[in-house]
């Protein structure tokens, strides 16, 4: 393990049932740099993401050998916190799925789960979250009008906001970007780059142009595997394995 990564698998294996989805996965996740996640579809990558903050204990037969660790503590350890472990460890999906609420009520639902009942505190809450999301400036004036009356683009910052608001450290993204137009996708990209500062960010991408764009490292996955994994540069110009350098160049997908 290096010694700064905050979050790690060893010897990871995840079974849905019969099928062997994850095979041996062993990662190191960098604190406050966006790692890419790439691969054709049906490699693993979403379940992989998941296994990160352990939602794939929503999924009926699905089980992992091998370790998880958040900051060197087992997340798969039936006494671990799976309540603080997602709240620490935050998801936002590819489609955006703001509650049927006002913007304010989104942003303000995860700290009221976690007991913040101050009206002040979470007007601030809301408002930093809004900012660190890139949306305050365009949503402002209208807190409290539903939050299905925004863009697409607008809907997917509102739940990174949603996010941010419960102060996670890690944030994980499954294609946040597949339901945006190349504008909305744009300003996601840019807000990565802004998170990164105070936040890690994993980001699972079909597009290459992206993780090219976004990430500090990047993981290539096939059939369950982690064939390669390093800092995006040397995996897109110098990748070590055949497989990784047929795949970044395009010859399959
Ligand atoms: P990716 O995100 O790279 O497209 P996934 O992680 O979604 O890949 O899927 C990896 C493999 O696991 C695929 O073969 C997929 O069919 C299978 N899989 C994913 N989710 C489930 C599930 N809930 N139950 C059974 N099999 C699943
Ligand atoms: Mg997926």
């Amino acid at each position: 393990m290096t010694e700064t990564a905050i979050l790690s698998t060893r010897n990871l294996n995840l079974y849905y049932g019969e099928r062997h989805a994850l095979k041996e996965i062993t990662i190191d996740i960098e604190p406050k740099r966006v790692t890419a996640l790439i691969g054709p579809s049906g490699c693993g990558k979403s379940s992989l993401l998941r296994c990160f903050n352990r939602m794939n204990d929503l999924v009926e037969n699905a089980r992992t050998e091998g370790e998880i660790l958040f900051k060197g503590e087992e997340i798969t350890s039936p006494v671990a916190d799976v309540v603080a472990i997602r709240k620490r460890i935050g998801m936002v999906f590819q489609k955006p799925n703001p509650f049927p609420k006002s913007i304010y009520e989104n942003v303000a639902y995860g700290p009221r789960v976690h007991g913040i009942r101050d009206a002040e505190a979470l007007d601030a809450i809301v408002e930093k979250s809004l900012r660190d999301a890139a949306l305050w400036e365009e949503v402002k004036d209208r807190l409290h009008s539903s939050a299905l009356g925004l863009s697409g683009g607008q809907q997917q910052r509102l739940c990174i906001a949603r996010t941010l608001a419960v102060e996670p450290e890690v944030i994980l993204m499954d294609e946040p970007c597949s339901a945006l137009d190349p504008i909305a996708t744009a300003k996601i990209e840019a807000l990565i780059e802004d998170l990164k500062t105070h936040y890690t960010v994993v980001i699972v991408t079909h597009s290459m142009q992206q993780a090219a764009r976004a990430s500090d490292f990047t993981g290539f996955m096939y059939l369950g595997e982690l064939v390669e994994f390093g800092e995006t540069t040397q995996i897109f110009e110098a990748p070590k394995n055949r497989l990784t350098e047929n795949y970044v160049t395009g010859r399959f997908g």
